[in-house]
């Protein structure tokens, strides 16, 4: 009888693993790069094989039981324990209520306009609002954990933000509180208001350099390069590992049975990519899973370097090259030279070596069907951001160039919430795009307020009349016909 509510006695033993040089490191101090060759990290549990006691089908039931426990350090991410950091203790753990988002299937309209079968994986209903609290609830554990360990009485946490990694590090940060602080860097007058809110709200030093995101990013390493902070950015693999639950929970969520699913996956500095591969690796090694799903990555033409990199069919003749970004509607994907290519090269090459080719693709859409996607699905019952919006254009193309088909199921990462990208929408119902973007509104799918009476009408009137007039208004402007 499995006790879903106790925690794991099982521990591994976790290590750094370059993917430059493959030399490792201990966990014990906090490193974000290869200190011999710059190369990038994976943490790999040593132990791993230990989990292979276990049969992949007494795994489905233990997580079973975990989806219903009551242990807040089992109920999120941690739901998944053994397949996550196994080196915390329960105390360890923060539960801020992220991860267990839906899969919401799309209606019947949007399927028949798109002719395809697709669902969104809403990560917008994280408690920030995005994917990136799956990150940071990993992360943040493990800083948890470590300053209980060495008894640290100060911890600054620095990342480089325009938006949602800054809003999920602050409000972690804050929860903690005590010796750990958050300082977010960010471009100055290059954020929206909604984007500086969330960690000016959780308390958060917010620090403004001018220039643009990888000004700050260059900042941020310098400081943890030389000084004892914590780098909150995707380089830290904490932060991979806790987005894995993303596969996870879609797994979970099908049963554990992933045949004829295909997920759509933006790729900005591609660590979210990357983990998703990672984690449905995991589950089909301990045979959680019998099969792996199709996995496709989306980028759009004005920030493409890993589909220019895959668009070249002979692996042997593939040559990576950052590229200079334009503006774009899926601006927390805008990143011309993604920190972790090196990853989602490694994980692509195992994902091919089991599943064949084509089982790893990444797709090109232009800003225009990025954000007629989102305003399409929007009207059809989601809550898509412009990366959602993304996925679902990614699905359109893969659909037209024939490598999906609808007995499949498209399952589209919305990796944050509809109202985080207010602005676009705005620019797409006002058709006020700045030309950069290259986007133009499709009239049929604007919608705009309407002020149905003049304030001076107003004035002319006694309370009584007012309200009369205002509703004679509406019945004018919706035709409405008498009970
Ligand atoms: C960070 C982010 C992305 C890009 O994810 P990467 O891991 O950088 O590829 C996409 N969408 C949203 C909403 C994000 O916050
Ligand atoms: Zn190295």
């Amino acid at each position: 009888m499995i006790n879903a509510n106790v925690f794991p006695e099982y521990r591994g033993r976790m290590e750094y693993v370059c993917l430059g040089c493959g030399q490792r490191f201990p966990i014990e101090e906090l490193l974000y790069t290869c200190p011999q060759c710059g190369g990038v990290f994976l943490l790999e549990n040593l132990d791993f094989e230990q989990l292979k006691q276990r049969s992949g089908k007494e795994w489905r039931a233990l997580f079973d039981a975990r989806a219903a426990s009551k242990n807040t350090a089992l109920r999120g991410i941690f739901r998944f324990y053994e397949l996550m950091a196994p080196v915390l203790e329960e105390e360890d753990i923060l539960y801020l209520g992220e991860g267990n988002t839906p899969i919401v299937e799309s209606s019947a309209g949007l399927q028949k306009e798109t002719g395809l079968h697709t669902a969104f994986k809403n990560d917008g209903q994280n408690p920030s609002a995005s994917f990136k609290d799956r990150g940071m609830a990993c992360a943040f554990s493990y800083l948890q954990h470590l300053v209980r360990k060495h008894q640290w009485d100060q911890v600054l946490t620095v990342c480089a933000s325009t938006g949602d990694t800054s809003a999920a590090a602050a409000l972690y940060a804050s929860y903690i509180g005590g010796p750990v602080k958050s300082v977010v860097i960010l471009p100055h007058g290059k954020v929206t208001p909604q984007q500086l809110a969330q960690p000016l709200g959780s308390g958060a030093t917010v620090l403004e350099v001018p220039g643009v995101f990888d000004d700050c990013m260059k900042v941020v390493e310098h400081l943890a390069d030389n000084y004892r902070v914590a780098l909150l950015n995707s380089k830290n693999a904490w932060r991979i590992l806790g987005q894995e639950s993303y596969a996870f929970e879609i797994a979970q969520w099908f049963d554990w049975d992933l045949r004829g699913k295909c997920i759509f996956v933006p790729i900005g500095n591609a660590g979210n990519i990357t983990a998703v591969m990672a984690g449905f690796l995991k589950l089909y090694e301990l045979e959680i899973i019998d099969s792996l799903p199709r996995i496709f990555g989306v980028q759009s033409h004005h920030a493409d370097p890993v589909f220019r990199y895959y668009a070249v069919d002979n692996p042997e003749e593939r040559e990576f090259h950052p590229v200079t970004v334009e503006a774009s509607v899926a601006q927390a994907a805008m990143i011309g030279n993604p920190v972790s290519f090196p990853r989602v090269r490694h994980f692509a090459e195992r994902f091919e070596a089991i599943g064949g080719k084509g089982i790893f693709q990444v797709v090109q859409v232009t800003e225009q069907q990025i954000m007629d996607s989102m305003i399409r699905a929007n009207r059809n019952g989601h809550i898509a951001c412009t990366q959602g919006g993304e996925c679902l254009a990614g699905a359109m193309r893969a659909g037209q160039l024939g490598l999906v088909s609808p007995a499949e199921l498209a399952v589209l990462d919305s990796t944050a919430h509809q109202l985080k990208f207010v602005d676009f929408q705005n620019m797409y119902f006002q058709n006020s795009f700045p030309s950069e973007f290259g986007v133009s509104s499709n009239a049929d799918m604007t919608n705009q307020p309407e002020l149905i009476i003049q304030p001076e009408e107003r004035k002319r009137l006694t309370p009584g009349e007012y309200a009369r007039a205002a509703a004679d208004k509406v019945v004018t402007r919706l035709d409405l016909k008498k009970k």
